[in-house]
């Protein structure tokens, strides 16, 4: 033994007295009367290469004495516009390093496209802004297929966000806005259900006293066979919910609508589709208390990820259409929606964005991993 690794081995034992002596069993050592870093170079150097130590001696945890690494800075990108900042929300460390590295979920680099659809319309001369002619439509379609995504609906979105549960790796997430005619889901959507598996959100009004209210019958039958999606697009829908709203208006636009869901679709409503694409701090809120977990603005930001959702903190005065969304705080209720024309020119630039996020998770893993070690597993246990 080197006289260096001896007195090593006394300020070891000189703590593992301080230690013993102390009547609660703390599972952290006190070591500020001592150097830290001394104690470590102790605990080094008598382990594994060296005369091993007794068996009955009560070594303390060696991960209590590791120094956490400091965790790598979220994702960022030049893919998007300047002005729109990716935004993470899980705020809980561990929680979200032991949902991204688990590996029975979505891997790193998965990413969703959200697609908001008006009218999809034969003749080019009656497309508005909103609108598109089935042509572009299926244009669209094939071009998402091409490049790999596939369609997921509500609730998988809802479980991707929220625990980065397993989606495809390239996903989208359709959503035809306000009531439509049966017809209009069978020409447009039926055939990629058919061919692919896809599925639809429907953004549904629920009024039946208004303009809107059409094809309730019709739409029960395609909830029922279990492709079209229909979530929240308000009751009256007209009138967009904002912070200068009634708590009435908000309250009832939220209430009678999940109350047609429960009724007519047998099911409860995970998303809101904010009518007129409009929000606020209290709708948010509000929507929370009645169990939403996903909101969609108007907005086309970016495509989102676990834990990183593109948002605006300022007004953009190049796009004043689309209200800033951070100060509401809670970006899974203001997740950005791209415009149908929109999707073609995106996707390699969407494609990129889950490749480069995919490549800086990779170069980060492993300190990730030391982290989550160190600091979390004694509490939560391995990553699966
Ligand atoms: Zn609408």
């Amino acid at each position: 033994m080197t006289s260096r690794l001896i007195l090593n081995l006394s300020l070891l034992a000189i703590l593992l007295t301080a230690c013993s002596s102390s009547t609660s069993p703390s599972p952290t050592l006190d070591v500020s009367a001592l150097s830290t870093q001394a104690f470590q170079t102790a605990l080094a150097s008598i382990q594994p290469t060296d005369t091993p130590a007794p068996t009955d001696t009560p070594i303390p945890e060696p991960t209590a004495l590791r120094t956490p690494p400091a965790l790598p800075v979220p994702f960022t990108t030049n893919r998007l516009n300047p002005l729109d900042a990716p935004h993470t929300y899980e705020e809980d460390a561990c929680q979200y390093l032991y949902n991204k590295w688990n590996s029975n979920n979505a891997a790193p680099g998965t990413i969703v496209m959200v697609v908001m659809l008006h009218g999809i319309k034969q003749d080019a001369a009656d497309v508005t802004a909103n609108d598109i002619t089935v042509e572009g439509f299926k244009q669209m379609m094939n071009d998402l297929h091409e490049q790999g995504f596939q369609a997921i609906n509500a609730a998988q979105m809802a479980d991707f966000v929220d625990h980065n549960a397993k989606i495809p790796q390239r996903s989208v997430l359709l959503i035809q806005d306000d009531r439509r005619t049966g017809q209009n889901f069978d020409e447009h959507f039926r055939p990629y259900y058919e061919q692919w598996g896809w599925t639809v959100v429907n953004a549904w009004i629920s009024a039946e006293d208004g303009p809107r209210a059409l094809a309730l019958q019709d739409n029960v039958a395609l909830e029922r066979e279990g492709w079209v999606d229909h979530q929240s697009h308000g009751y009256v829908h007209n009138i967009n919910m904002t912070d200068a709203s009634t708590e009435e208006f908000i309250r009832t636009e939220f209430e009678k609508s999940i109350a047609d869901l429960q009724t007519n679709f047998n099911k409860t409503p995970v998303a809101i589709i904010w009518p007129g694409g409009g929000f606020g701090v209290r709708p948010v809120q509000i929507a929370r208390e009645y169990g939403y977990r996903l909101g969609f603005t108007i907005n086309p930001r970016g495509p989102v990820m676990y834990n990183w959702i593109p948002l605006a903190d300022q007004p953009d005065p190049a796009r004043p259409v689309y209200q800033a969304e951070g100060y509401v705080n809670d970006p899974r209720m203001v997740i950005p929606r791209y415009w149908p024309y929109q999707v073609r020119s995106e996707l390699d630039n969407v494609r990129n964005l889950g490749k480069e996020a995919a490549a800086y998770a990779e170069q980060n893993k492993a300190t990730e991993l030391e982290y989550y070690d160190i600091l979390c597993a004694p509490t939560m246990g391995a990553i699966p």
